[in-house]
């Protein structure tokens, strides 16, 4: 567990680019925690930006796809090898929007 979680840290550094502070933590379930932190940006309350969700690779994902949408607006001149999942991203993001309006549409 502790050899995965630090390989999928590294990998997961790698991918999200210089900017990113990430880490990896395992969750009261045994679940990973996927952590992905701006060193540049400060949200409000002095508080660094960052993404912070649950599970497994369905968690790395939506972390690192709010990672990629940060770096498109904030660090457009960025070129973190976790933007060529931009196009993925947008997809994932579009495809979830469809299903929240589907569920609010659909009648009962
Ligand atoms: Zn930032």
């Amino acid at each position: 567990m502790v050899a995965s979680r630090s390989a999928r840290e590294r990998k997961a550094t790698a991918q999200a680019g210089p900017l990113a502070q990430v880490r990896i933590e395992v969750g009261a379930q045994e679940q990973f925690v996927y952590k992905i932190s701006c060193t540049q940006c400060r949200a409000k309350g002095h508080r660094p930006w960052s993404a912070y969700r649950p599970g497994a690779d369905n968690g790395f994902m939506a972390a690192m796809d709010r990672w990629v949408f940060h770096l498109r607006e904030k660090h457009p001149s960025s070129d973190a090898p976790c933007l060529e999942f931009l196009p993925a991203a947008e997809q994932r993001l579009h495809e979830r929007r469809a299903q929240q309006d589907a569920a609010r549409t659909r009648p009962d």
